[in-house]
């Protein structure tokens, strides 16, 4: 016979990625108490993989897609609005090929973008002549023509640790390197069994259970939670490579290439240009997601037929993985499939599970919300909807600024704002940390000082702060995920980083896992 379980609450949200935190988010507001369990690190997965925009998806109004790109395109703002310091708008150039989309087609494209959705801060699309424009300088020469449209760009894994922080702060129980093996249903509630990194084990007693486990939805549904699937997910493999940075200016490029298909080329990081992504179907195992040869010669190439200087495979410094989990329509080509999700309410069986089927990082907060109504009712949620016009930790500049007036202007307003309130502080270090945090920067400045750096603009202080509020328990979690300074930084200097936290969080890692439980 089953324990029964000493610590109970009305939610168990199985996933911390971008779906898993935005739902916690949302529960949370709503007056629920809620446990997020995250099997490896926040974001380690899909929701740090992305390309990291935030956008209507150009592209998929060639696949009749009007209804998701409605969506999407309406969340733009919203987004941008909530944390202008995670997100930007981001201007695109599409260089005219002949041999591709036809001038009226594009046309027609993006004079549907600019008016399917309620546009304040973006500005529209425009025809632009590439022999004079910034954005020709590096592209061959016979590109002539382009068109210029407005999408938004998001530090996809800090957007997932604001929602699990601002979840936190609502009261959620947020429990990273956890894992649900095994969830039983009963009448009222589920009986779950979390697994700690080390191998121990906690038992839970919930009213209601989420599934958001992204790639992993249909396997944890059968595997763990010993339901139907009713749904089925193609798994399909997207990678990136990052180069040197191949321009100036800080417009980004979407390229057309002959399969169809299309990629992106982004400023990135500031010293750096984002390349992707691939479409591969993915046969191997879910986390184990890595580029391969071909999938780099093929970004090279596309990427090369715009540039005028070649993009080699030498070039890379810097590459990523990551699994779409796409809801499966049967369509032939890995491209072709539907980017949009489905929310599976199933109550039949006893105690509710929810389960997400697909999605985008730019959909995640009206899915998120949907979710919540159809928990909010059965669980009796004090509270309703709550986050369209609500702030992400560090998103609400005006305590510093004043009223707001464009997100893109108001953060430059912040970083200003923190200088004058920080002089000592170099500027480039300020600018990050102003990127990073937010308003939250502030009071990060605003302590006992900085303390030792171990790396270079990386102090102890950020490090604690990352561990005590952000869930960092590895150099790993701090340079790839909390902030992108892998990047920058040589392998010795990464070393260092990962010494400190070796030495620090080993011991303290199991003592807060603990804590969190009680
Ligand atoms: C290459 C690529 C490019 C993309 N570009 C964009 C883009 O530009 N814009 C956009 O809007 N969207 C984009 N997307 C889509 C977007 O990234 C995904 O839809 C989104 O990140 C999925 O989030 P998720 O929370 O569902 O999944 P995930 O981020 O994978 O989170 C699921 C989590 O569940 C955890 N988990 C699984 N099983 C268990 C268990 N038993 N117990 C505990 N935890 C568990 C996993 O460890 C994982 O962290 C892109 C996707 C890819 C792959």
């Amino acid at each position: 016979m089953r324990r029964a379980a000493p610590f109970r609450a009305d939610v168990l949200v199985v996933g911390g990625g971008i779906n898993g935190a935005g739902i916690a988010r949302d529960l949370a507001g709503r007056g629920l108490s809620v446990v997020l369990c995250e099997k490896d690190d926040l974001a380690a997965h899909t929701s740090s993989s992305s390309t990291k925009l935030i956008h209507g998806g150009l592209r998929y109004l060639e696949h009749y897609e009007f209804a998701l790109v409605r969506k999407a395109l309406a969340e733009r703002e919203v987004l941008l609005r909530s944390a202008p310091h995670i997100m930007w708008p981001l201007r695109f150039v599409m260089p005219h090929d002949p041999g591709m989309r036809p001038v009226w087609m594009v046309r027609i494209g993006l004079f549907l973008y600019d008016h399917m959705a309620r546009r304040e801060v973006l500005p529209g699309s425009r025809t632009v002549d590439l022999r004079r424009h910034p954005a020709g300088a590096p592209l061959k020469r016979h590109f002539r023509k382009g068109f210029v449209y407005s999408d938004g760009w998001v530090d996809d894994a800090r957007l997932v640790v604001l929602n699990a922080v601002d979840a936190a702060e609502r009261g959620a129980t947020v429990l990273t390197r956890w894992a649900c093996v095994d969830a039983r249903r009963g009448p009222q509630a589920w009986q779950v069994r979390l697994q700690g990194e080390g191998g121990a084990t906690r038992e839970l007693g919930v009213r209601a259970l989420v599934n958001a486990a992204g790639p992993w939805a249909a396997q944890f549904l059968a595997e763990h939670a010993h339901a139907p699937e009713r749904k089925s997910l193609r798994l399909v493999k997207g990678s990136h490579i990052v180069v040197r940075r191949l321009f100036e200016h800080d417009h980004a490029y979407i390229f057309q290439n002959p399969d169809k298909r299309i990629i992106f080329a982004i400023p990135y990081e500031g010293d750096f240009t984002l390349i992707g992504t691939t479409d591969v179907e993915h046969g191997g195992a879910i986390g184990a997601a890595r580029i391969d040869a071909t999938e780099t010669a093929y970004l090279c190439e596309q990427a090369s037929r715009y540039f005028e200087h070649p993009v080699q495979p030498a070039d890379v410094v810097w590459s990523y993985s990551g699994v779409r989990p796409l809801l499966d329509d049967e369509s032939g080509d890995p491209s072709a499939v539907t980017r949009d999700y489905e929310l599976e309410l199933d109550s039949a069986g006893g105690a509710p599970l929810l389960t997400v089927w697909g999605g985008k990082i730019t959909t995640f907060r009206k899915l998120a919300e949907e979710a919540a109504d159809l928990l909010g009712a059965p669980l009796g949620a004090p509270k309703g909807a709550w986050t369209r016009g609500a702030f992400l930790p560090g998103g609400d500049f005006s305590a510093l600024i004043g009223a707001p007036q464009r997100p893109d202007t108001d953060f430059m307003r912040l970083v200003a704002a923190l200088a004058k309130r920080h002089p000592g502080i170099d500027a480039q270090l300020l600018h990050r940390l102003a990127r990073a945090y937010g308003t939250r920067a502030d009071t990060l400045l605003a302590g006992s000082g900085l303390g030792p750096q171990v790396a270079p603009g990386l102090h102890e202080a950020e490090l604690a702060h990352l561990h005590a509020n952000e869930w960092a328990h590895s150099a790993d979690d701090v340079l790839w995920r909390r902030t992108k300074l892998g990047l920058h930084y040589s392998a010795a200097e990464r070393d260092a980083v990962q010494s400190w936290c070796r030495a620090h969080w080993q011991a303290a890692g199991s003592k807060a896992a603990e804590t969190a439980w009680n």
